[in-house]
């Protein structure tokens, strides 16, 4: 039996799997995009890259303690999943401010936070993904107070354990977007995918950047960088 198309989003497709009820297939795209959609290019090999990277994090933060969706790599571009209602909030942890942040409060690039920032935004593509807050997050969404305060206690959590992982390979965990998920038994875990994609990552030596600002920015190869991710994390 063949896996059906659920869904196909800007980086993934979503198909459920045909021998595996409650299973999805996540297949990662050689698509990047920016900016809302605007910019888009076609990168050989960036499906395989995000998908191998995603596939060694997931496990690590797993031996961590932190659950998510994540069950195998099925091949290269291909990752088997629990399936899970996505939340529609996209959680922002930073460390240190760049990106939407400096331009939204002028706060200077590059500050170092003294706790890490934690920031909600509404995935919705029509309105631009806006910034939300908490009561907001409870009129859009099925969470519960308790459950908001849960997605961002695990958020915070995965923010030292990713530290700690980054770290390790010279790398400084700059933000992050994560995406959490309902079970079907209604537990939430944490979703979609970890990647050079969905990270801001910098070398700790030279501040090169090691991410999908390359591409944002056309200040560099994704896929050289994206490959010496792979390569870090392979180390470790
Ligand atoms: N991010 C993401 N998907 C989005 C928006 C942001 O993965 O739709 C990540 C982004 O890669 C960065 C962090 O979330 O690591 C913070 O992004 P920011 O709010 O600064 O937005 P941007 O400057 O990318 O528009």
């Amino acid at each position: 039996m063949k896996n059906t198309l659920l869904y196909e989003g800007k980086a993934k497709k979503v198909y459920q799997s045909a021998d595996r009820p409650g299973q999805l297939v996540l297949s990662y795209k050689n698509a990047a995009t920016a900016f809302n959609g605007e910019k888009k290019a076609t990168f050989s090999g960036k499906g395989r890259l995000n998908n191998e990277i995603s596939s060694l994090i997931f496990p690590m933060l797993a031996k961590r303690g932190v659950e998510s969706h994540f069950i195998e790599r099925l091949n290269e571009t291909e990752q088997l999943v629990h399936q899970t209602t996505i939340i529609p909030v996209e959680v922002v942890v930073r460390n240190l401010a760049t990106g939407s942040i400096t331009k939204r409060l002028g706060i200077p690039e590059k500050t170092a936070f003294a706790s890490p920032l934690l920031e909600l935004f509404y995935k919705n593509d029509e309105l631009g993904d806006p910034l939300i807050n908490d009561a907001h997050t409870l009129l859009l969404t099925d969470l519960t107070a308790e459950e908001l305060e849960e997605i961002k206690h695990k958020a915070l959590e995965i923010n030292q354990q990713l530290q700690h992982l980054f770290s390790a390979m010279n790398i400084t965990l700059v933000d992050f977007k994560l995406e959490f998920g309902r079970m079907a038994d209604g537990k939430l875990v944490l979703a979609d995918e970890i990647s050079p994609d969905t990270c801001r990552l910098w070398d700790k030596t030279t501040q090169e950047k090691l991410d999908k600002d390359v591409f944002r920015q056309g200040t560099g190869d994704l896929i050289t960088v994206y490959e010496e991710i792979l390569r870090r994390l392979e180390a470790q």
